[in-house]
């Protein structure tokens, strides 16, 4: 099969277009034939080499994909030969024309999504509910702002948040970005490249700030989430790209919790919680992700650049029949 490997660390230019060995299903696998890949930040931090998570060289990047299963090993009962199904795997391997996966790492793709939306499922759509439900235990009636709307986590959070009863605040960089954030269910969307922004959120909420955040770039905005927040307010830092200075003082007065998250920290059980809610929620049509790019496997490379990129809207996705 076709597969982009990394043989060593570096820029996007280490991803190589090759022909490796079809991968076969052992016990309790799957393997399944990917129609479209999600292409996620964390995939260019790892082929940096800089990242927590260094893969063994050689390997296949990627963790999340959307296919048919093509083979089913020893022992497995859940899934059958041609079932859709998307694949959330941490540990790599989706950049390629097939995938072996555990059962555990495969679900059900519903007749109403397509490929490329079940490849935005596994890193973001978990990601958002587990910063909202599990780490910041946001509840129907409060206020989210989801401060960086307009990505892949973006877009998740505002349409579990919405779906939930929560009033939701995003923001974005771009017209076209908020007009998206508004149409998946932000009850108020605003810039955050406009000069005292945050002003507009506290406006919105009434002067009270909202009861939970999360943060998409903590380095630059936490100290100020912290100034808005509201009284026993929580924030999540889902994403961080260096070190910021706050006063611990804004977190006093409000009994306020700052919290972190790692997909990577999330166990088995609470992973089949995640996975069960997303797969409902395609279903009956309150989650549906926004695929942005669709570029051929070949050009990996362009999609690592573009994911880094600002002005996100949505999804960046792989097709390895393009
Ligand atoms: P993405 O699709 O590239 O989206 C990036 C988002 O950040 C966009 O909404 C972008 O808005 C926004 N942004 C840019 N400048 C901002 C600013 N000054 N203030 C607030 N937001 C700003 O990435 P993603 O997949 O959604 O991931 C978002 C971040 O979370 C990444 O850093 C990623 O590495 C991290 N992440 C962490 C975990 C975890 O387990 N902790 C899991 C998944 C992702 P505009 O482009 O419209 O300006």
């Amino acid at each position: 099969m076709r597969a982009i490997r990394v043989h060593e660390f570096g820029g996007p230019e280490v991803m190589k277009l090759e022909t490796v060995p079809d991968p076969v299903a052992g016990q309790g696998q799957v393997v399944v034939r990917v129609r479209a890949v999600g292409v996620n930040p964390v995939d260019t931090y790892m082929r940096t080499g800089t990242y927590a998570i260094r893969p063994q060289l050689p390997y296949i990047p990627g963790s999340d994909a959307a296919g048919e299963i093509e083979s089913i090993g020893p022992g497995v009962t859940e899934f059958a030969a041609g079932d859709r199904v998307y694949v959330a795997a941490p540990h790599g391997g989706t950049y390629a024309e097939r995938v072996a996966c555990g059962v555990g790492q495969v679900h059900p793709l519903p007749a109403r999504t397509t490929f490329s939306q079940g490849a935005a499922l596994g890193v973001p759509y978990a990601t958002a509910y587990r910063a909202l439900f599990h780490r910041a235990q946001a509840r129907p009636g409060e206020t989210v702002l989801v401060h960086g709307a307009t990505g892949g986590v973006g877009i998740a959070a505002v349409e579990l948040a919405h779906a939930r009863g929560m009033r939701v605040i995003g923001t974005g960089g771009t017209d076209k970005g908020l007009a998206a954030v508004r149409e998946h269910g932000a009850d108020v969307v605003v810039n955050h490249r406009a000069e005292k922004y945050t002003d507009e959120i506290v406006k919105a909420t009434g002067g009270r700030g909202p009861d939970v955040i999360l943060e998409m770039l903590a380095n630059v905005n936490l100290d100020r989430d912290l100034g808005m927040l509201a009284k026993f307010g929580r924030i999540v830092a889902v994403g961080n790209r260096g070190r910021v200075e706050i006063n611990p003082r804004d977190a006093m007065g409000r009994d306020a919790a700052i919290l972190g998250m790692t997909l990577f920290n999330v166990s088995d059980a609470d992973l089949r919680e995640i996975h069960a809610a997303l797969v409902s929620g395609l279903a009956n049509g309150t989650l549906n992700p926004i695929v942005n790019r669709e570029l051929p496997l070949a050009d990996a490379a362009a999609a690592h650049e573009a994911v880094m990129q600002a002005g996100a809207l949505g999804k960046i996705v792989l097709l390895p029949d393009r």
